[in-house]
């Protein structure tokens, strides 16, 4: 009996720690109001994002098999989109859907040498624009990319230089710094891009970065649709998710960098081409 709520106590934990690992860890419905856990003394410190230039870091933590998320990925948001207005109903006011029919694909923690050409690729033979969502100290390395992205009609979103997941809780001063860092890195790689938008690393939003993302002129983009690919689920799964959630108006997550995106790369196809078919597929403005 004792051992047997040992035994709970140590999974909850684990499980506790993993959905607490990676960057973009949970599903839209879960991650209300303030990922801002200040006061919660057993708050697991999430792992630090690694520096690598390339990407391959710290998001890609899978969970041990037998850890299963705690709701159902993918899960949709309770309410329906908002119909018109940019949707804006996620976290804090965040932008939660694109407030039309059409649904928008959104990739973060690119630009990824490997995986980002490919998801450029099937967007490009499907005809469709996405919104890529870049860390900032990738950027001089794959300055091509960024600027293909352009090249080709996709939006660009602000994610922060280096993807630390507690940058929500910085002064305003430090918030702002990054993001006019991240912002300029762009700015380099393709002069006088607009960079509408900005995403907080693991949807981890406060008052504080929606106030100086404000200031800044951008727009706080969250989703209401995450397969979690992150995980590397595998590529069937990622795809019945995105189709089992996605509604009119859908924002949806996916990843092109942080680690190994084979099974997304392998899903996008199919994906694209099934959204595009049910509802249409919108890049943001
Ligand atoms: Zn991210």
């Amino acid at each position: 009996m004792r051992k047997r709520t040992m035994v709970a106590a140590a999974f909850a934990a684990l499980t506790l720690l993993v959905s607490g690992c990676a960057p973009t860890t949970r599903t839209a419905t879960h991650r209300l109001p303030t990922a801002d856990a200040s006061g919660d003394t057993a708050a697991p410190k999430p792992p630090k994002h690694s520096d690598g230039p390339d990407g391959s870091d710290g998001a890609d933590v899978s969970p041990p098999s037998g850890a299963t998320p705690t709701k159902p990925p993918g899960t949709p948001p309770k309410k329906p989109p908002a119909s018109g207005g940019g949707g804006m109903s996620g976290p804090l006011g965040t932008q939660r859907t694109t407030g039309v029919r059409a649904v928008a694909l959104t990739f973060d923690d690119g630009p990824h040498p490997v995986w980002t050409p490919k998801v450029l690729d099937d967007l490009k033979a499907a005809g469709v624009k996405a919104t890529f969502c870049l860390i900032g100290q990738q950027i001089k390395a794959h300055a091509d990319l960024v600027a293909r992205m352009v090249r080709e009609g996709h939006q660009l979103c602000n994610h922060s230089w280096k993807h630390d997941l507690k940058l929500g809780k910085k002064s305003e001063a430090e918030i702002r710094a990054d993001l006019v860092r991240t912002n300029q890195a762009i700015e380099k790689a393709v002069p006088g891009v607009k960079i509408p938008y900005f995403r907080a690393p693991g949807g981890n939003w406060t008052s504080a970065m929606i106030k100086v993302v404000t200031e800044l002129g951008m727009t706080p983009l969250h989703w209401d649709v995450d397969p979690q690919d992150w995980a590397k689920p595998g590529a069937t799964k990622i795809t019945n998710r995105v189709e089992g959630s996605a509604r009119a108006g859908s924002i949806v997550l996916m990843h092109d960098g942080g680690g190994d995106r084979s099974g997304t790369a392998t899903a996008c196809p199919q994906v694209i081409a099934w959204l595009k078919k049910k509802y249409g597929i919108v890049r943001l403005a």
